[in-house]
């Protein structure tokens, strides 16, 4: 039996594992078949992860992350997981592959999925004009006219957000008043900066490398027309990917894992959760490695008072002629 499986590979996950494996819980890394890595292979430039003055690829700071874990003996599966138990002392994980591994502790850390709009363009100019991220990607469009869709909270904050940067903000709803509170709303309706398009929706999302143009189309009378535009933000909502436990573990209101105050305990005792999928606010890759520290070291404390904790993990020195150093 295993002390810890940490079910999810990206920051989250990934920073779980080195703080884990660095403590000589030998974890094991479900990783999933298909999306190891998390939400950052799906982006380019990382510009505000501490430790990369220069930015720095998502797929190449998830590589990092991973070899790190591994270089302290964390082992990566790349396999989904399809169901769990956990009540009682021995939770047991099935994978894809029908095998089952069981593990005195589980750090669930499986994100969350923002949600999309479902056409061609979306996926092919991610990283190239669409985001779903303001925070994250704000920045790149300096001085630029680009388009939020969405009427919600959410929508209302990444478009006041974004006219930090941009010339022009155009706020895309398909009906013609919005769900948002109304504060956020007066707040969006006083920034010069933003002009609402009412009762219409994306049909496409036009560009060849990069985002060039929308077309939209009336959820009236079905006209359509192009609005030329270079950045596109979704902020139509976003689900945590709490699938395998929503009956299993206590969520909040938010559809996130509730977890014990600022600790990553969730309902079940030996079963931790990090990352997006506890954070109904701030998704960022930053966070959700704090977060995956925080849940570690809560199955450290948690195996040490099962009597359980392993020895501190010899590391390999990386620095040439010096010898191995044991790591706490
Ligand atoms: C396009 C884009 C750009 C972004 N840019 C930035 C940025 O520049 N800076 C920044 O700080 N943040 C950025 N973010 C946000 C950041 O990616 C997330 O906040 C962060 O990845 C959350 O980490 P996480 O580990 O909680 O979850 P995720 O990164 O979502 O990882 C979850 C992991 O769980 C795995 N998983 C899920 N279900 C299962 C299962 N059943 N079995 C096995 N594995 C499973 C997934 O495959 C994935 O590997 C961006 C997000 C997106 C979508």
């Amino acid at each position: 039996m295993r002390h810890v499986i940490i079910i999810g590979s990206g920051p989250a996950g990934y920073t779980a594992a080195i703080y884990a494996a660095r403590a000589n819980l030998e974890p094991l890394v479900v990783a999933s078949s298909v999306e190891a890595g998390g939400e950052l292979m799906n982006t380019t430039e990382v510009e505000n992860f501490p430790g990369f003055p220069e930015g720095i690829q998502g797929p190449d700071l998830m590589a990092k992350m991973q070899a790190q874990a591994e270089r302290f003996g964390a082992e990566v599966l790349y396999d989904d997981v399809v169901s769990l138990e956990l009540d009682g002392p021995v939770k047991k994980v099935t994978l894809g592959s029908g095998k089952v591994h069981e593990a005195a502790s589980i750090i669930y850390a499986t994100g969350s999925a923002y949600r999309k709009l479902g056409l061609e363009g979306e996926e092919r100019l991610s990283g190239r004009g669409v985001s779903w991220c303001a925070t994250c990607d704000g920045f790149f469009f300096r001085e630029r006219t680009i388009a939020v869709v969405g009427g919600g909270d959410s929508a209302m904050e990444e478009a006041n957000f974004l006219t930090k940067f941009a010339s022009k903000v155009y706020v895309i709803h398909r009906k013609d008043s919005l769900r948002a509170s109304k504060i956020m709303q007066e707040r969006a309706f006083a920034n010069p900066k933003i002009e609402f398009i009412w009762n219409s929706e994306v049909a496409d999302i036009l560009g060849d490398e990069a985002v060039n143009g929308l077309r939209l189309r009336s959820t009236v009378d079905g006209s359509e027309r192009d609005l030329e535009i270079e950045g596109l933000f979704v902020a139509i909502g976003n689900d945590p990917r709490t699938h395998l436990v929503h009956d299993k573990l206590e969520l909040t209101s938010q559809g996130t894992i509730w977890v014990d105050g600022r600790s990553s305990r969730t309902s079940v005792e030996g079963v931790f959760a990090a990352g997006d999928v506890i954070d109904p606010t701030y998704r960022q890759a930053i966070t959700a490695a704090g977060s995956g520290t925080v849940a570690a070291l809560d199955v450290e404390h948690f195996l040490a008072g099962r009597g359980e904790a392993g020895e501190p993990a010899v590391a390999d020195s990386p620095i040439e002629g010096l010898p191995d150093a044991a790591v706490v």
